[in-house]
């Protein structure tokens, strides 16, 4: 099924995403791990892609047993930035061969040391115009309720984003953040640029309080005060962090679908205990 189609769905939709290990061994913790969060029956599960294509063999793989043995949608991530378009066009072709209605079209973060060479695509957007000729996929692209770390303002991100909608993205999933009004305002000014199709929300429950400013420094994402005093507080009790992450991330959730968001994302990471405990929190809510 295409996310498009869930999305605009009579019910809320509730989505988690899994990613794929460094190593091939590892495979089948994560497959179970997957198996463990289709049983939540969300309304899709998005895999992401190593950086520079380095997992472009296990997103399938794992992609391929969400939606074929797990039997729930599936929303493969693919880069684009050290690819060159036979390589696209491979992944493209095993996606289809597996029956995967769903793409995110990224371009991929620059790597630090520079090694990887933009190959044929400079944007996302480039890569969204390749699969949309290609034909047949639901296209999604990533958007930056903050601003991507890169622009240099968030008009400037903004007009990027609507060359991507115009390009072929259907849909746009965010970058976490904590104070939903960021997201409510990001909304505002996207619909003013006239970039209109669905947007969902990525509400990622911090369940480890020592990283989380450190992806925020890296990402551009706002720690509220709020949550700080939470961080600062529990993050060297990894029970309690958890407990609180899952309830912040709950009543942000919650706020959202209050406010007429019908899409939220969970970045549950693989971990099928966190996503159950999001899910079991908002039951009544989602049905
Ligand atoms: P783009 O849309 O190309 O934007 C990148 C920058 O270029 C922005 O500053 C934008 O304003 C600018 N730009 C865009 N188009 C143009 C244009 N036409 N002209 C000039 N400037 C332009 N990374 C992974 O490696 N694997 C994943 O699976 C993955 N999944 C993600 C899922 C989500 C929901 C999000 C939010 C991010 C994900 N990322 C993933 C990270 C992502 O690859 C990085 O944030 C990357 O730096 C930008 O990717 P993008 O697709 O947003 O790029």
């Amino acid at each position: 099924m295409k996310i498009t189609e869930i999305i605009s769905g009579p019910l809320p939709s509730l989505s988690f995403e899994i990613f794929p290990p460094k190593v091939s061994t590892a495979l089948e913790d994560v497959k179970d791990a997957a198996k463990r969060i289709a049983e939540l029956s969300p309304s899709f599960i998005s895999v992401t892609y190593g950086a520079g294509g380095t997992t472009a063999g296990l997103t399938l793989e794992l992609a391929d047993a969400v939606k074929n043995e797990f039997g729930v949608t599936a929303l493969a991530h693919l880069t684009c930035l050290s690819s060159g378009r036979d390589v696209i066009k491979r992944q493209l072709d095993a996606l289809r061969e597996k029956g995967i209605d769903n793409v995110l079209a990224l371009r991929g973060d620059r790597p630090a040391d520079s090694s990887a060479h933009v190959r044929d695509f400079s944007h996302a957007s480039d890569l969204a115009a390749e699969i949309r000729a290609y034909g047949g996929f639901c296209i999604g692209g990533a958007c930056y309720p903050e601003g991507h770390p890169e622009s240099p303002s968030q008009k400037e991100d903004i007009l990027n984003l609507k060359i991507k909608a115009d390009a072929g993205c259907e849909f746009f999933t965010t970058q976490m953040f904590f104070d939903n009004n960021i997201l409510y305002n990001f909304l505002y000014k996207i619909r003013e640029a006239g970039i209109n199709v669905p947007v969902v929300a990525g509400v990622m429950p911090v369940t480890n309080g020592s990283q989380i400013k450190r992806i925020c420094a890296l990402s551009g994402t706002a720690l509220p005060q709020r949550f700080r005093q939470i961080v600062d507080r529990y993050s060297s009790d990894p029970r309690a962090m958890a407990q609180a992450g899952i309830a912040y991330a709950t009543e942000q959730i919650i706020d959202l679908y209050a406010n007429g968001i019908r899409a939220v994302h969970v970045y549950s990471m693989n971990r099928p205990e966190t996503a159950k405990r999001i899910a079991e929190n908002i039951s009544e809510i989602i049905k």
